[in-house]
């Protein structure tokens, strides 16, 4: 894919790439998935992991909140699981009826004349099953997700014999209640956002320059990581403005209101790129 040619540096814009989460950004929180994800990721803790349902909440706050999705959490502080197999058990059941063709995005998007990549922690199954509800797949020149950062490898069987499920559980609930705890939160194999490590890396793989991207995001954390590795922001699904939010959004629908340069910037480059022409079955990425 060429990334490369196209600009000419004399006529360089400010931006050469919208940088898109998926989740509760391209469709409103109020779809009903969100709710859904969690009530699943705690089905999966008690189906398959063994969890008792008293301590689910408490410790998916504690893992989302230290490692930025539950799934990195559990990994870090040592149950052990096939990557996929939670996936398909927590996105699997989604209610994906819910969302519907929307084509004012789709028509906001198409006509914007810059590159636009999507950057999220779920699966490739389900980011496409997403995309393609909202009827956005072909709006996109990539994706990276849990894959692009994740490899399968590192998860296969061959890492570790099935006596290592049942190893040492880091308490994480205990260590939380500690005022003063003495160990340190064990490290999370699993890269994803908000880490800032994981972000430039990502960004690297999909060759997205920090310093000429637009980030949007309904993750204020998220958004915050995003402003401190150097994009600028842009916080959807929420109107008010905080720390790192350089733009505040209710809907991407209300893109063109707040960010008419967009449109402008990627006329006068002479940089036009036609995400349509790109499929997202040969993604950027993963
Ligand atoms: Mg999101």
């Amino acid at each position: 894919m060429d990334y490369e040619g196209g600009y000419c540096p004399a006529k360089m814009q400010k931006y050469d790439c919208l940088l898109f989460d998926l989740d509760d950004t391209l469709y409103p929180l109020n779809s009903g998935l969100a709710t859904q994800c969690r009530k699943n990721i705690g089905d999966y803790m008690v189906e398959k992991l063994g969890i008792e349902e008293s301590r689910i909440s408490d410790m998916c706050n504690l893992l989302y909140k230290n490692y930025g999705t539950t799934m990195a959490g559990l990994r870090a502080i040592g149950y052990r699981f096939d990557y996929d197999e939670y996936h398909s058990f927590v996105h699997g059941r989604l209610p994906y009826g819910n969302l519907k063709p929307d084509f004012v995005l789709r028509n906001i998007l198409l006509s914007i004349p810059i590159r636009k990549v999507i950057f999220t922690n779920a699966d490739k199954i389900h980011a496409t099953k997403v995309l393609r509800k909202l009827c956005l797949e072909d709006c996109f020149e990539g994706i990276i997700c849990f894959e692009t950062l994740n490899s399968p490898e590192e998860n296969s069987a061959s890492n570790y014999k099935p006596e290592d499920t049942k190893s040492y559980i880091f308490d994480i609930i205990d260590h939380s209640s500690r005022a003063q705890p003495n160990t340190e939160l064990p490290a999370a194999p699993i890269l994803c956002k908000p880490s800032e490590s994981a972000m430039i890396r990502a960004l690297e793989i999909a060759k997205i320059d920090l310093n000429r991207t637009i980030f949007f995001e309904d993750s204020i954390r998220n958004i915050q990581a995003g402003k401190r590795i150097g994009l600028d922001t842009v916080l959807v699904g929420n109107s008010q403005r905080v720390k790192g939010v350089d733009h505040a959004l209710v809907s991407l629908h209300n893109m063109k209101e707040a960010l008419p340069e967009l449109w402008k910037e990627g006329e006068r480059s002479g940089n036009v790129r036609y995400a349509e022409k790109i499929a997202i079955e040969t993604p950027v990425i993963a």
